[in-house]
């Protein structure tokens, strides 16, 4: 069966003798990649089963506390960096990732994960958030998991297996716009307002310009704080969105239909998303999650999706089809120069995704 794979973060508990297990592990994981890279690089050897070859001896004896799959997947992690630069010696952070596999992890019911760590196998707690006990219930790993470090916490990714939905009978299409004004306006009228993240991002602006003008490390660390507060908070609002979109989808029958972004370049996403300057990161990354998670729940609840050409939506008249530029007033009014027919910017936007769908 084909299911959707998605990751997610999970924060360990671990106790004050297991963060130190899990930090020497990461210490000597890390430093084993060094010097598996060094040997790559200086006898420009690059593939797995022949650096496996090369040197899994001479670091296990090395490095004799870190088990015999550490030191592969360590080989593994360095075959990968090498896959995108192979001219220059790559060098690993002593807090990098340990990816770890299915012989070195395995989970203990939702409350703990047991992990291969240089003082063999420990049974680390887990915080589960209510979301997560949903999403991850009788589901599979799939894959590897990365074991991270950030600022003195270590999370889990961990990827999940779920089943796709049992698909529903449609017979209509509901047109999605996705913008930055209004997150997401959809073909019946509906406005999910980005209020919310809109006042996030524009608190997080005025705080980094007062402490990109300070300075300090504090003024720094503060910044990255607030910063993946902001992410947090906009995320959550991603989810509760998408899944009111998803929850309509299903009670009108309706296939979903968004704009197909994977085609056009770059420039035009970003010019889509209207990005004016760094500050609107934030935004700009959340308009991509959002999608992704209409995406996958739709698949999860059996909601078909369909993408259209996202060719001059904002610019055409839903009304009479007549496609100009001057039909855009402003950022929210739609005026038809040829018919007159007036709306919303992004719910005439939403009308032409919902009847692209249909036509095509
Ligand atoms: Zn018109």
């Amino acid at each position: 069966m084909n299911g959707i794979l998605i990751t997610t973060k999970i924060k360990l508990l671990p106790k004050q003798e297991q963060y130190q297990a899990l930090k020497r592990t990461m210490e000597q994981f890390n430093q084993a990649c060094n010097r598996i890279s060094i040997i790559a690089y200086e006898s420009n050897c690059f593939s797995k089963v022949k650096l496996q070859q090369l040197c899994y001896y001479p670091i296990r004896i090395e490095f004799e506390n870190l088990s015999s799959q550490l030191i592969i997947r360590a080989i593994a992690k360095v075959c990968e960096a090498y896959k995108l630069n192979k001219k220059t010696k790559c060098q690993f952070k002593l807090d990098g990732a340990i990816v770890y596999d299915q012989r070195i992890l395995s989970l203990k019911g939702l409350e703990n994960v047991s992990l291969a760590t240089v003082e063999g196998r420990i049974k680390v707690p887990m915080f589960i958030s209510g979301y997560h006990i949903s999403v991850m219930q009788d589901r599979r790993i799939r894959g590897q998991a990365d074991l991270v470090f950030v600022n003195g916490v270590f999370y889990l990714l961990l990827v999940l297996e779920i089943p796709e939905g049992e698909r529903i009978n449609t017979s209509e299409v509901l047109g999605i716009d996705l913008g930055i004004v209004n997150i997401a306006t959809d073909s019946k009228g509906e406005f999910f307002s980005g209020a919310k993240i809109n006042n996030l991002r524009k608190r997080y602006s005025r705080l980094r310009t007062k402490l990109q003008s300070k300075g300090t490390k504090a003024a720094k660390r503060r910044l990255q704080q607030r910063a993946r507060k902001e992410r947090r908070m906009a995320r959550d609002i991603n989810h509760c969105i998408s899944k009111n979109i998803v929850e309509k989808a299903q009670r009108h029958s309706s296939v979903i239909a968004l704009e197909n972004l994977n085609g056009i370049s770059k420039n035009k996403q970003k010019s889509k998303t209207v990005m004016k300057s760094q500050r609107q990161r934030l935004s700009r990354w959340s308009f991509f999650q959002l999608r992704q998670f209409i995406e996958y729940k739709a698949r999860m609840n059996g909601v078909p999706v369909v993408f259209v050409d996202p060719k001059y939506t904002s610019q055409e008249c839903s009304s009479c089809g007549h496609t100009d530029k001057e039909n855009r007033k402003t950022q929210d009014q739609f005026e038809c120069v040829s018919c007159g027919f007036v709306a919303n910017a992004d719910y005439n936007a939403s009308l032409n995704i919902k009847r692209r769908a249909i036509v095509s």
